[in-house]
């Protein structure tokens, strides 16, 4: 899923941990993004284009293992919760263990199929292919997925704006046919991530 509706789902995290400091949560929901990019960067990880990008699934998330794998999300999320609890903070635990695991639930439940199962496991991967096969579905999806967080966290007007906007933003990558800023990816994935980091530090 897009940053924008990842950091959405905490959102849903804070309504049910409003003790637990948004921020926290917001980086426990990217963290494995922010880890991704990182091995992109250093090379361990890897992301090709098609030679023309015209969408989101011209953009193949080739190979992250390490950031994008059943094993370490679910195993990152447990060290979350179980680091809270040691430390008498089991609701703090709680809510980290939660935001790092909704980056799995939502990154399957759009992406091609390349989220493996474990590391170095040679076995099947998943994703629905939603962006590939049914991006105008992947794309009301994504927008009202991040309304109903807004919602439920009964956010402002403002909020929903961003919300909105930053979704709307991403539409030229859901439609073949509408040219965009994604264009100039093609080649060079690096520039991807670059700008994946920068919106998650936004
Ligand atoms: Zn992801």
């Amino acid at each position: 899923m897009f940053a924008i509706n990842h950091a959405a789902a905490a959102l849903l995290v804070k309504r049910r941990y409003p003790d637990v400091s948004l921020a926290l949560i917001l980086i426990a929901v990217q963290a494995m993004e922010v880890l991704w990019v990182v091995l992109n960067y250093v090379g361990i990880e890897r992301t090709t284009t098609e030679p023309v990008v015209r969408y989101v699934g011209d953009i193949h998330l080739a190979y992250m293992p390490f950031s994008h794998s059943v094993a370490t999300m679910l195993g990152t999320a447990a060290l979350g919760w179980a680091i809270g609890a040691l430390a008498g903070r089991p609701r703090l635990g709680a809510a980290v263990g939660l935001g790092v695991a909704s980056h799995l639930l939502l990154d399957v439940v759009t992406h091609d199929r390349d989220i493996a199962l474990a590391p170095l496991l040679d076995g099947p991967e998943y994703g629905t292919r939603l962006y590939s096969r049914l991006p105008l579905a992947a794309f009301l999806l994504e927008l009202g997925f991040g309304v109903l967080c807004w919602r439920v966290y009964r956010g402002g007007r403002a909020l929903l704006a961003v919300i909105a906007g930053f979704n709307l933003g991403n539409l030229s990558l859901f439609f073949a046919a509408v040219p965009g800023p994604e264009q100039w990816l093609s080649g060079r994935p690096i520039l991807l991530t670059t700008i994946i980091l920068a919106r998650r530090s936004l």
